[in-house]
This record gives C-alpha cells, structure tokens and sequence, in this order.
C-alpha cells in the first residue's frame, strides 16, 4: 500500500519554514483583528490589493497555515477552513446551488448531509434526487438537468465506493460540478480532486483531527470554486475556525500518515477475522471486495459488522470494554455503534430508515490501541451475547 506519495505526503507535513524566533510550530494568532500601519495599507486592503490579514471571520494566520498545508495535502489550488464538518458541507453546496436547481446525490451520504439536503435546502427550492452510487445509468440520467453531483466514497454505514474516475468524467461532460465527502480515506489513502473531482469537502474532526478534541471542517477546490464561497457564502455564515483548533489541526496533521497506517492494518485485520466469525454475517469493509477500479491506495479504521440473530446487541456494546459507545470516529480510541441505535432515532429525515440500513450492523472505529486487545475485546463481547 503505502508508495512514493505517502513518502511525499508524509515530508510535507512534517517539514515547516521556520517561524518568528525561530519557531517550529506556526504562531497561534489569537486576535479577531489585524490593524494597519498606514492608511495606504488599510485602503490596499480593501481594494483587494493585498493580503494582509483584515478579521478572523474571514482570514487568520494560522487559520490560513492549515489551509495552504491542506490544499497541498489534497492536490488542490485552495482551501477554506470552517468550525464544523457541516458547516464545510453547507457552505461548498450553497456555493454551486439556488433554487430551482437540481442535485444529484447518492444513497448512504452522511446523516446530517442528507438531513441538510432533504430539509434546508429543500426549504429554499433546492431539489435533491438521491440515486445508487454503482447504478451508472441512473446516474447519468439523473445528471442531466442537474447542477451538484454530490458523492462520499467510501459511503456511511455500508461504506460503498464509487468510481470517482468515472463520476467526475460524466459530471464533467454534463457541465455539472462534483463534489465528495472524503473525511472515510483522509487525503493520506484518496485525493479526489487528482480524479477529476471538483470540489472535495472534510469532516476534519475525524481523522485530520486524530485526537478528538477538534470539531471542524475544510473545502479544497481550485481558487475559482473558493473565491464563489468566500465571496457569496462563508462571510455571512460566518462558520469560521478558531485559531486555536488550526493549530491542533496541524499537529493532527503531522502523524497522519503514520496514524492511517496503522488504522489501515488495525481495521482490515479484524474485519478479516469478523468475517470468519461463525456469529457475524457480513462486514462491510472495502478491502473485502477490493473494486477494479478502486482510487483507495489504503483502508481507514471506520466499518461495519452485520450480526446474527442469536446475537444481543445491547448485550454487546455493553460487554465490549476497549470500545466506548459513542458518535463520531476517526480520533485514537475505539468506538462503536449499533446501527439499531440510529434506526431508533427520532429524527425528521432518518437517512439510515430511508436507505434500509440493516437493524443487525455494527459500526466500529478502530482505534490506535493493540489490534491483539481489540480481537480479544471483539471476541469476548460476541462469546457474551450469544443468545444461542
Ligand atoms: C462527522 C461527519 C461529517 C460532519 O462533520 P462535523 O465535523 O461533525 O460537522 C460529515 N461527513 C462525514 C462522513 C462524517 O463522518
């Protein structure tokens, strides 16, 4: 798995300029605003003559650190950084949307993503047909009065890919943008925008975090698409990232390479073993049924277990003792999820009901702890809810 670019991935975010006294750490600009030292310099500001930080809301130092490390990350030209995953998603759709428009998205997409989809911008006469990710057809006839071709490969729950090759050239045909959800690989095992996606959108409170301690999100484009969204959208919702969390960003980022390694052989060695598990009966995993056409040069931690009847689930997650019960992933700890949990929900658009999610998977992150501990954990907590 891991190749030449990994190698180069892994320089880029390690190396950094040296910065004020000598520095290794880009400074934390803990201040909403910047002043000027003339009025010359003030008014070039405003023409757009110069770069010169003006308002945390719309540009901070150290906010703008983790978007030039990230743009470079992800092979992009620019990145804009938010306070949430969500809030990265809203403002890349409302960016290329307005009403009467059309989006094509496909099934599986993240829950709030789709709640957005199916309730906000419906709301706003933004219209969303949701179509099977390998139905290429459906696809393709959907995308002909659309204007958004929204994708996230893998997919939430049942983690499908999409052949994002394929996708982006008859999105491109259609004269229709593309967009998708890349928080599952991390840039370290998929970068969309070198297959012809145009618009790629992070939830970085998971693995570009790594810590769980930072909830934010990032879009990376070329300039054009982020001059759409920090000249019509970004400014007047105002979801902006904290200096702070940018700069716990870009220490997450510095072992990101080397934390999806492990999560990549952690995860595919006990989804492996789940597999020849008399009481599981599938796991979705896409190193499982590694596609032809697969853009992953590598697995994250994240995928899910159907179990068998004589299964207890609640009994389950209660005996697992290394993996907590919580939302969320892609930090250092374990964590699990029944789907039932999620079905259960009261919610307006309950995406896991309305795609048919399965009321016996299992969703587990795979943290950094001792794959040996984790198999163990798994093994026993199974043994425990045996109804059989
Ligand atoms: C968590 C998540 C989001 C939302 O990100 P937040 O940072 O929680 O707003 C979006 N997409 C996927 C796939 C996620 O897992």
């Amino acid at each position: 798995m891991p190749n030449d670019k990994l190698i180069s991935q892994q320089t880029l975010l390690t190396h950094d300029q040296r910065h004020e006294m000598g520095a290794v750490t880009t400074p934390i600009y803990q201040s909403s605003l910047f002043t000027f030292s003339d009025y010359d310099s003030m008014i070039a500001r405003f023409r757009g003559e110069s770069d010169q930080p003006l308002y945390s809301r719309v540009d901070n130092p150290t906010v703008k650190a983790l978007q030039d490390k990230m743009a470079a990350l992800e092979g992009g030209e620019a990145c804009l950084a938010f306070g949430s995953g969500m809030a990265a998603i809203s403002n890349a759709i409302l960016s290329v949307v307005a009403p009467g428009k059309k989006v094509v998205c496909v099934n599986h997409v993240y829950p709030d993503t789709y709640r957005f989809l199916r309730g906000f911008c419906q709301r706003f006469g933004i219209v969303t047909e949701f179509v099977d990710g390998d139905d290429e057809a459906a696809i393709g006839a959907a995308l002909s009065d659309a204007s958004l071709l929204y994708l996230e490969s893998p997919s939430s729950w049942v983690m499908s890919e999409q052949n994002l090759n394929q996708l982006g050239a008859m999105a491109r045909e259609a004269g229709v943008v593309s967009m998708i959800d890349n928080s599952w690989a991390s840039p370290i095992f998929q970068q969309p925008l070198l297959c012809g996606i145009d618009i790629v959108v992070h939830s970085a409170s998971k693995y570009i975090s790594g810590h769980s301690d930072v909830v934010a999100g990032l879009v990376i484009a070329s300039q054009q698409h982020i001059n759409n969204i920090t000249r019509h959208i970004s400014p007047y919702l105002g979801g902006k990232l904290s200096a702070h969390e940018a700069s716990l960003l870009m220490r997450g980022l510095r072992t990101l390479p080397l934390r999806m390694k492990h999560h990549h052989q952690s995860a595919l060695t006990i989804a492996e073993k789940l597999a020849e598990h008399p009481l599981v009966t599938d796991v979705c995993h896409p190193g499982l049924k590694p596609q032809s056409w697969s853009t992953l040069r590598g697995y994250s931690g994240l995928f899910a277990f159907e179990v068998a009847e004589q299964v207890d689930i609640p009994q389950l997650c209660n005996a697992l003792e290394l993996f907590h019960m919580g939302v969320s992933w892609g930090g250092f700890e374990s964590l699990v999820m029944p789907a039932i949990s999620v079905i259960n929900q009261a919610s307006e658009f309950n995406s896991a009901v309305d795609f048919g999610v399965s009321p016996r998977l299992i969703r587990i992150s795979v943290g950094l702890e001792e794959t040996n501990d984790l198999w163990a954990d798994l093994q026993q907590a199974l043994a425990s809810a045996n109804r059989a």
